[in-house]
């Protein structure tokens, strides 16, 4: 077989990527990782970097942090895919604890399959309405994630059923999934925040854009003009320096404090889109993480910027 170096040095960052979300997506790994008596403490320092820390009381911290940085915080306890009733009740009761501890200004976000999911959806639906039902007696949002697309049609389901009852539960979608151009307009029939991002799973190609498909920011910027223009409370949920700036630009350069709109990061890698923004008046928000699952989650945010795995590199040895 005849050997193409110079294709494989370019499309090893891609390679590196799709490795890396495969290895996200290894249930086995998420455990065996952070308990492994070597690897774990190496993975931790990695984690270190978008990670609030284990316990809620880490996470209630670092969002008085945020807040008191000028932007709005929202916290999410990390897990998914969780297949046991009584644990999923068990993390359930962990978002009722963040529903009452957290600081004001800062929303609850999860994983559906975080609180059963997985198992069966009127188990989600009853613990998902629990947390809406706190969140909206401490007067914070709930924010629900976008997982997989073998599990939206079961997570828009879930948001239809907890619409019927509150108002300040928004949604996550992924402008890399086809099918969002469909489910969009029922969306923004719908109260509660619309959080737009670019979708982070393994997807194949009839589901979802390939994330390095240059057709991707068109297709964001597209849906994210459209959220603007609706005067829905909307998220701007992205890194991408040219999109943040589309965006602003969209919005006329300026935002005010009761803006519908709001620009959000991920917990240590956009703070200075953050600023940027809260400097000419948008709202903006960090998203912090927080739990002992956080396997999944950092190999995605390696597998999304390659800088980043070299970063991995010194914090692993720091
Ligand atoms: C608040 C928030 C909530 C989220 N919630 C969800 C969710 O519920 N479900 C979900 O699926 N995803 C979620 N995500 C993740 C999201 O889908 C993306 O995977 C993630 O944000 C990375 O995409 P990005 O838009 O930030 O830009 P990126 O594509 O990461 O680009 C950001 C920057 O990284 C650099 N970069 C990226 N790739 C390369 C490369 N190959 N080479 C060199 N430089 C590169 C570029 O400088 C680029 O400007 C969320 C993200 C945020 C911010």
């Amino acid at each position: 077989m005849t050997a193409h170096p110079t294709t494989a040095t370019t499309d090893l960052p891609a390679q590196a990527a799709e490795v890396l979300r495969g290895l996200a997506l290894d249930e086995d790994l998420k455990w065996r990782v952070p308990e492994d008596p070597v690897l774990g403490p190496v993975a931790a320092r990695v984690a270190r970097r978008f990670v609030a820390g284990e316990s809620l009381t880490d996470a209630v911290e670092r969002a008085r942090r945020v807040i008191a940085g000028g932007h709005r915080a929202s916290v999410e306890f990390m897990g998914e895919s969780c297949r046991d009733e009584q644990r999923a009740a068990a993390e359930t009761y962990v978002f009722l604890e963040a529903a009452r501890l957290l600081p004001e200004g800062c929303s609850v976000s999860l994983d559906l399959s975080h609180v059963g999911l997985a198992i069966d959806s009127e188990l989600a639906l009853a613990n998902a309405s629990r947390i809406a039902r706190a969140t909206a007696g401490s007067g914070r949002e709930m924010m629900i994630s976008a997982e997989g697309s073998d599990r939206t049609d079961a997570v828009l389901a879930v948001h239809r059923a907890l619409c019927e009852e509150f108002d300040h539960v928004g949604v996550t979608v992924q402008a890399r999934l086809h099918r969002t151009a469909a489910d969009l307009p029922g969306l923004l029939e719908l109260p509660g925040r619309i959080r737009l991002v670019k979708g982070a799973f393994l997807e194949p190609r009839d589901i979802a854009l390939p994330r390095e498909d240059p057709a991707l920011a068109d297709t964001y910027t597209a849906y994210a003009e459209r959220l603007a223009d609706s005067g829905h409370l909307c998220s701007f949920a992205t890194h991408d320096w040219d999109l943040i700036d589309h965006i602003d630009r969209h919005l006329g350069g300026r935002g005010h404090a009761n803006a519908p709109w709001e620009f959000e990061t991920l917990l240590g890698l956009g703070p200075d889109r953050l600023d940027a923004m809260a400097e000419r008046g948008h709202p903006t928000r960090e998203y912090v993480v927080f739990g002992t699952e956080w396997w999944l989650y950092v190999c995605n945010r390696l597998a999304e910027d390659p800088q980043r795995v070299l970063q991995a590199l010194v914090d692993a040895a720091s």
